[in-house]
């Protein structure tokens, strides 16, 4: 009966919810995981990519000239425009979310610094709120599980070996929202804890690490699957000692991700992870902390304080990098026009292998019909000119 109502309803009104108007964007150079289509089309209808218009009644976007790509998904990202995951309030969290909204990521993973235990397993249940009405894709924990020796900004009191119990309380805490833990897995703890996340679906990821290259590939034969800011916060590539980054760019079962703001890594370390890991097996991140989309200036990174200087930010203490001030519309941007890496391989880098790990490519990471419409126009030099997410328009393309 309700259903029928709703019917009659919206034959008297034709902008009914019921039968929302359809979006086409066309002419643009749309990348589908099938390759680059010229002169394609994009319908969208409510929240939904679809094959086809189901009224004809349609909104049409002339894109002619641009590039319509999926949305990015960060898997990585510690807050922006001026607010922390770790520490800000419901507010200052949909700040940050929106902040790198506005810059093409439709789906984000909010990352954490290390804390005290009893502060994260707290921050895990406030975060997995923000998770549950759908404006967060989950929670990343990198530290307190971490190596002393390569601790980048996080507090070194506040370290700890990775016991799985401890693992165990984050991810109850979290309640089905952990979707990665990054760990030091040479650690007294660490093996078990990767067998333990593994078990759980949660994402083992190497990282802040100080492993040898065995030790690395142990860690991979017990389940982890994700290489955290490759070549950063871990030991240098050897000739005798190979150490992680060699384990971690052979291995097949290894995405590698990568932070291409220009400062982390030099574009020939890029290439060659590109290249040895091959484009399947890149995810790139921002490691954003909050001075992202917002500005220069003094920030606080969990405990320690972090001076953001010209885009780059840097710990007051010791000036160890501390995070990036990274969207990722400018590491898309980068990719292609600097690093030269071909569209579709950024593509797959930016949105389908992040998607992909997160176990959500049956709703985001391609523009295939059915999934979300969660998509981002560039223009010709790759700047960004529009972001819808779920159907509406976050950047309108006509905004200038
Ligand atoms: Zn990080």
């Amino acid at each position: 009966m309700a259903a029928s109502a709703a019917r009659a309803t919206s034959t008297v009104h034709a902008r009914s919810p019921h039968h929302p108007p359809s979006t086409v964007l066309a002419g643009a150079r749309v990348v589908l995981p099938t390759g680059t289509v010229d002169n394609g089309r994009v319908v969208v209808e409510g929240t939904k990519i679809v094959t086809e218009a189901s009224t004809a009644e349609a909104h049409v976007h002339d894109l002619s000239g641009h590039w319509v790509v999926p949305g990015f998904v960060d898997i990585h990202n510690h807050g922006g425009g001026g607010a922390s995951f770790t520490s800000g309030t419901a507010e200052d969290v949909l700040r940050g979310v929106m902040t790198h909204r506005r810059h093409g990521t439709t789906t984000l993973v909010a990352s954490t610094v290390t804390g005290d235990m009893d502060f994260l397993a707290h921050r895990a249940g406030f975060l997995s709120e923000l998770v549950e009405q759908g404006d967060l894709a989950g929670i990343h924990f990198e530290g307190p599980f971490i190596s002393p020796c390569r601790k980048g900004a996080h507090s070194e009191e506040l370290l700890r070996d990775p016991d799985p119990a401890e693992v165990r309380k984050l991810i109850d805490a979290a309640r089905g929202t952990a979707k990665m833990v990054t760990l030091a897995t040479e650690l007294p703890g660490g093996i078990d804890s990767v067998r333990l996340l593994a078990e759980h679906g949660v994402i083992a990821a190497i990282g802040h690490t100080d492993a040898t290259y065995e030790q690395t590939r142990e860690a991979i034969d017990a389940g982890a699957t994700v290489a955290t800011h490759l070549f950063n916060a871990m030991p240098a590539l050897g000739h005798r000692a190979p150490g992680p980054i060699a384990a971690l760019l052979e291995d097949e079962r290894i995405t590698v991700e990568l932070i291409n703001d220009g400062t982390h890594l030099h574009p020939a370390a890029l290439e060659l992870a590109f290249r040895s890991a091959g484009a399947g097996r890149v995810a790139f991140i921002t490691d954003a902390m909050d001075a992202a989309g917002f500005g220069d200036g003094r920030y606080q990174l969990g405990p320690l304080e972090v001076e953001v200087k010209d885009g780059v930010a840097r710990l007051v203490e010791g000036h160890s990098i501390a995070g990036s001030t990274l969207t990722l519309d400018t590491a898309f941007k980068r990719a292609v026009t600097v690093d030269r890496i071909p569209v579709e391989d950024v593509v797959a880098a930016i949105s389908a292998n992040p998607a992909k790990l997160l176990g959500a490519y049956d709703r985001v990471g391609s523009l295939d019909p059915g999934k979300d419409a969660d998509l981002v126009v560039l223009d010709a030099d790759f700047a960004l000119k529009g972001v819808m997410r779920r159907g509406e328009w976050v950047v309108h393309p006509a905004a200038g």
